[in-house]
């Protein structure tokens, strides 16, 4: 998101009053933006949000009680690229980052109990270490235990290449535990927003009862460009868009943000 500082000597405007939409690049009134959930009443883009927005958006009243605070990343391979994850994780923290890139949340939908994990895509590009992986499948534990039903909202680029296998390995926890939820009859609803890519979507994102994807959002394995450099083929209009996969079986239903918590609730009802 794009912040501006109107110029000008008389401006009284403080900073932050104004966005610039990312679809249509108009000029928004920030508060009018919060109110409408961060779409833009103008073109309708959903903009990405914070998991922390995104829990008040979806859960009575804002009130949630946060669960599994305290798993945080390590980092056992020692690993370093440009510079070393661990001090990339640090810089995180220190500019406030808490939960890793997943906020695991227990509170009321609609007046149902339920259990909510929303990614967080300003943390590693909302990337799936052994942390996301671990407060996941800790959610779908605690559900199971408490016959909850399991929301997991993703925003993420896939897994965290910084923890290599160990990361590539939390698809197959967090699925085995999904399949056990499932056998448990224990409804899971995913809802895929922009992006959704790589291991995520090779994961748990596909894997709900039912997969809500958000208008527009990129839902997909391997991002557009790396397919068309892969396969040499130019790829179709809106191809891994969510109103693409719609048309092509991969979701279940693209709704809107501002329908999203009584969709949720409603289906939630019927399966429950
Ligand atoms: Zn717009």
């Amino acid at each position: 998101m794009v912040w501006f500082r109107r110029a000008g000597r008389e401006s009284r405007v403080p900073e932050g009053l104004w966005v610039k939409c990312e679809g249509c690049r108009e000029i928004l009134y920030r508060k009018e933006l919060e109110a409408s959930l961060y779409v833009c009443p103008k073109c309708g883009h959903h903009h990405r949000v914070s998991a922390r927005v995104r829990l008040s958006q979806l859960l009575d009243g804002g009130n949630w009680k946060e669960l599994f605070a305290g798993v945080s990343s390590a980092d056992p391979l020692g690993f370093v690229d440009s510079k070393p994850y661990a001090e990339r994780v640090k810089a995180l923290r220190e500019r406030g980052a808490r939960h890793d890139a997943v906020l695991v949340a227990q509170g009321k939908l609609d007046g149902i109990r339920l259990i909510v994990a929303a990614m967080e895509y300003s943390f590693m590009g909302g990337s799936m270490g052994a942390a996301v992986g671990e407060k996941i499948t800790r959610a779908i534990e605690r559900c199971l235990k408490s016959s909850y039903p399991l929301v997991i909202v993703s925003c993420s680029g896939g897994a965290r290449m910084q923890e290599g296998i160990l990361s590539l390995m939390q698809m197959a926890k967090i699925s085995a535990a999904l399949a056990r939820l499932h056998q448990a009859k224990i409804p899971y609803i995913s809802v895929l927003t922009d992006p959704t890519t790589g291991g995520v979507t090779a994961s748990y994102a596909m894997l709900g009862d039912l997969n809500i994807a958000e208008p527009g959002a990129l839902v997909g394995f391997a991002g557009p460009r790396v397919i068309e450099q892969t396969i040499r083929q130019k790829l179709p209009e809106g191809f891994q868009r969510a109103e693409f996969l719609l048309e092509h079986g991969m979701v279940d239903l693209v709704v809107p943000r501002q329908e999203l918590k009584e969709t949720i609730a409603r289906c939630l009802n019927h399966l429950t």
